[in-house]
């Protein structure tokens, strides 16, 4: 069989109830009855939408392609390591809080989750939640939660375009309306809702202060200038950072880090663009999709493709 080559990925629309109706100048989607609140890019069920699988899920690739996806001395057997999605958030989530490894594991799951969102987009005011103010205690959320008041005792960070926020797992968050999130997360769905305005939804709240933490990492990331990138986050699961290409530019040559191979998340954030690599067709990108570059690639070239003054700009996520 053909060695697994780079692939582009069919995003995958969501319905969320918090979510929006019109998803320009991202999409050009018709959305149906319920609004789209995520746009699914690396899920398990996300499609290949380029090369010789096409149609095929990403689970599936995973399943049969594990050691070229992701590197011999990947530790990541039971799924696909990074979920990337892209957030509509209409009106204000529910505060949440999600497990680490060590509580995602004693409910039988392979993974908690560490997440991180950085913003391609933030109207005028937009703002997330992150953790407690200074001081706060159990006991003082616990009351707070039961007189519906709990958003006065969260810490709420203005957010503008271009920010990256880390959020570890046991970090209570919310996220506000007017903003479009990248969302890049270890690939679990446990989700833990601890507050909801007084909306009617179900509330988990025991699990929540099981796996809350008074003190954690979040927060506001600075970013790094590298040589060839600016890095937005680094972390025990993931590390992404940014680069952009300019229209009619020579390609830029990318290679795998030769001890550690890697798969590659490649997400355009503006323009439009190509990816070539020994053995597989020209894989177009436009903004909103993604490529995956398996760690087998050893080497591709990326260009900006247009005439326009857009340059394609890449948000690359890679796991760890
Ligand atoms: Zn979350």
């Amino acid at each position: 069989m053909a060695q697994l080559t780079p692939f582009r990925l069919r995003p995958w629309f969501r319905t969320r109830i918090w979510g929006v109706r019109d998803l320009a100048p991202w999409y050009s989607y018709t959305v149906g009855e319920e609004p789209i609140g995520e746009v699914w890019l690396s899920g398990d069920d996300c499609t290949v939408d380029s090369g010789p699988h096409v149609g095929t899920a990403l689970a599936q690739i995973f399943a049969e392609h594990r050691t070229e996806l992701l590197g011999a001395d990947a530790s990541h057997a039971e799924r696909f390591p990074l979920l990337m999605k892209v957030l509509f958030p209409q009106e204000k989530l529910s505060v949440q809080v999600h497990p680490d490894d060590a509580l995602a594991r004693l409910h039988g799951e392979p993974h908690g989750k560490t997440e991180c969102w950085y913003a391609l987009d933030a109207a005028p005011g937009a703002t997330v939640a992150l953790g407690f103010l200074p001081g706060v205690t159990e006991a003082q959320v616990r009351t707070a939660i039961e007189q519906q008041t709990l958003e006065s005792l969260l810490h709420w960070l203005p957010v503008a375009k271009g920010d990256m926020i880390f959020v570890d797992a046991g970090t209570v968050h919310a996220i506000g309306p007017g903003l479009v999130l990248l969302e890049t997360q270890q690939n679990s769905d446990m989700t833990y809702r601890m507050y909801d305005y007084g909306r009617p939804r179900e509330l988990h709240l025991e699990e929540s202060f099981r796996a809350l933490r008074l003190q954690t990492q979040a927060g506001k990331v600075v970013p790094r200038a590298l040589a060839d990138s600016t890095l937005l986050v680094e972390s025990q699961y993931f590390r992404v950072d940014r680069f952009a290409l300019q229209p009619n530019a020579a390609p830029r040559a990318f290679a795998q880090e030769a001890k550690h191979p890697a798969a590659q998340l490649l997400f355009a954030a503006s323009g439009s663009g190509e990816l070539q690599a020994e053995g597989c067709d020209p894989i177009a990108l436009h903004r909103g999709e993604m490529v995956l570059v398996p760690a087998c690639t050893a080497a591709w070239q990326m260009r900006a493709t247009g005439s326009t003054s857009t340059p394609l700009e890449i948000l690359r996520a890679v796991p760890r």
